[in-house]
């Protein structure tokens, strides 16, 4: 039952504090709105909420901020009017490729340079100007010719492509599914595309990270909400959207607080919006459908160390061996335990290395994740075997005696715990949410607005486009021009 002490008004209520919400409540208090934001954590970033312990700040999960700024995070800064110092280290520090080729031979890409395609192995000229020429013409193809490739899938598309195998490899590994945490038979071409002119525009060139880390970004655009007459309400699970005369009018939270808006944006996912915060009664049936029946995209599982002393000298590193890219059926057989992972990729990386982000005496947080499906339920200790086995080969002084204090597993459960709830029971801790899939993408991404008039989704699940915090950022700035002449 609603309690009427705690009643209050609102122009805008945002369930979850993570990229999305945060965005969105910033941009809305920025305009002098009374927002207030609800969240279950005790801090905001979402999935990307910033850890601070024995002198270390990091995310739960690591972290790749492609594309490079001046991103949506720097015009959110500059739209809000608060601003986060970028403690990025520099050019020196890019993302390294490390290839693995079939003979077990380890190499480092340096992509900063034609050197990338030499270091493939790729010499010969003739091989060298198609890439070249191939590059240019992604880089520039225009919306209609991206939109025709909806359908076809990233690995298709790639192995059309007339040139070597693992440039082949490279480009789908990290474009097609790195980039969208999702099988590259399931990433559309078209999202492949988009990914490559986002990640590789010229315009966007200083390396970024955040003092404070992720979470810590988006705390600093939150000062916003109080600022202008609204509430940050943190450790509160909202359990109901309220809906009256078939429209959003506020929600309640896990101890009965009833909370008012004529519009309510919800970041908790949109399946689990649709189903266990609003009900689907309230929906047409051929909507709450097709919510339902939208995929998932793969989640991270692997370990998280805590050395002893410097071990990683740059912040990112992605090992592919030259048999990475699996399909989504070879991810379910992994889950069933009728196969193990052998050729899967690993991102490898640490954020320690910057200022104000690691203890000064070099100790790290790194990180070591592979893909798999979002089946909580599965054994995990073949991941983590193959994990320690390849990162072993490649860094071998991670595990000489004394280098790691301690490990942590990175688990789906903690990423359900600090994102949105299991679609169903044992079925969640998803890196993303929804995946960005053939089906899922470009016009038949799921929109923001819903059937429910003032009931809004924002985040990862709605109409945004990008790698992870940046789609979920998309999505908020998206929404705000929908709404704000309505607020
Ligand atoms: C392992 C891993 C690796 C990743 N790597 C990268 C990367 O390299 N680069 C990158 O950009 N992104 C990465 N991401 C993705 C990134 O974290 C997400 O894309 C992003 O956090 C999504 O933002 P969001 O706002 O949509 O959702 P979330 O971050 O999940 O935020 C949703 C918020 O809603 C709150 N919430 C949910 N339900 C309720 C409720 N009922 N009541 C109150 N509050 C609720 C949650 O507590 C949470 O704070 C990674 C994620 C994981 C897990």
């Amino acid at each position: 039952m609603a309690n009427a002490e705690k009643s209050r008004e609102y122009d805008l209520i945002v369930i979850g504090a993570g990229p999305g919400g945060a965005t969105l409540a910033s941009l809305a208090a920025n305009e002098g709105k009374k927002v207030l934001v609800v969240d279950k954590n005790p801090a905001a970033g979402g999935r990307m909420m910033t850890v601070h312990r024995d002198g270390h700040s990091y995310e739960m999960f690591p972290l790749n901020l492609v594309p490079y700024a001046p991103s949506l995070f720097e015009e959110l800064q500059e739209r809000v009017g608060k601003t986060v110092r970028n403690v990025t280290v520099g050019v020196e520090d890019a993302v390294n490729p490390i290839y693995i080729a079939p003979d077990g031979k380890v190499t480092l890409i340096d992509v900063k340079s034609l050197s990338v395609l030499k270091s493939l192995g790729l010499r010969n000229p003739v091989t060298l100007i198609r890439t070249a020429l191939w590059f240019r013409r992604v880089m520039t193809m225009k919306e209609e010719e991206i939109l025709k490739l909806g359908g076809v899938s990233a690995y298709d598309y790639m192995q059309r492509q007339k040139f070597p195998d693992i440039l082949k490899v490279f480009i789908t590994a990290a474009m097609g599914e790195g980039a969208f945490e999702m099988s590259s038979d399931l990433v559309p071409a078209s999202s492949m595309i988009r990914m490559i002119q986002l990640a590789m525009d010229p315009k966007r060139t200083q390396q970024r990270y955040y003092e404070g880390g992720i979470g810590g970004f988006f705390s600093r655009m939150l000062e916003r909400v109080p600022e202008n007459g609204g509430d940050l309400l943190y450790s509160t699970r909202v359990s109901k959207v309220i809906v009256e005369n078939g429209r959003a009018a506020g929600v309640v939270t896990a101890a009965g607080d009833e909370y008012r808006a004529p519009v309510v944006a919800s970041s908790a996912g949109i399946r689990q919006t649709v189903r266990f915060l609003v009900g689907e009664e309230h929906f047409p049936t051929e909507y709450a459908e097709r919510v339902s029946n939208l995929r998932s995209n793969l989640c991270d599982v692997g370990y998280r160390y805590f050395t002893t002393r410097k071990i990683l000298p740059c912040s990112t590193y992605v090992l592919f061996p030259y048999d990475c890219l699996e399909p989504w059926s070879a991810f379910e057989e992994m889950a069933a335990g009728r196969r193990k992972p052998k050729g899967n990729y690993i991102y490898l990386g640490t954020k320690s290395i910057f200022p104000t982000i690691g203890p000064e005496d070099g100790r790290q947080v790194i990180y070591a994740v592979m893909s798999c499906v979002p089946d909580m339920n599965q054994d995990f200790s073949p991941y983590l075997e193959y994990i320690e086995r390849r990162v072993a080969k490649v860094f071998p002084e991670l595990y000489e005696e004394g280098a790691i204090e301690r490990k942590e597993v990175m688990s789906l459960q903690a990423c359900a715990a600090l994102g949105v709830d299991p679609v169903s029971e044992g079925r969640g801790g998803e890196s993303y949410g929804i995946a960005a899939c053939i089906g899922q993408a470009d016009a038949q991404t799921p929109k923001t607005e819903t059937p429910v008039p003032g009931l809004y989704i924002v985040g990862n699940d709605a109409e945004g486009f990008g790698l992870g915090t940046h789609r979920a950022v998309d999505s908020g700035f998206k929404v705000f021009e929908k709404i704000r002449d309505r607020l």
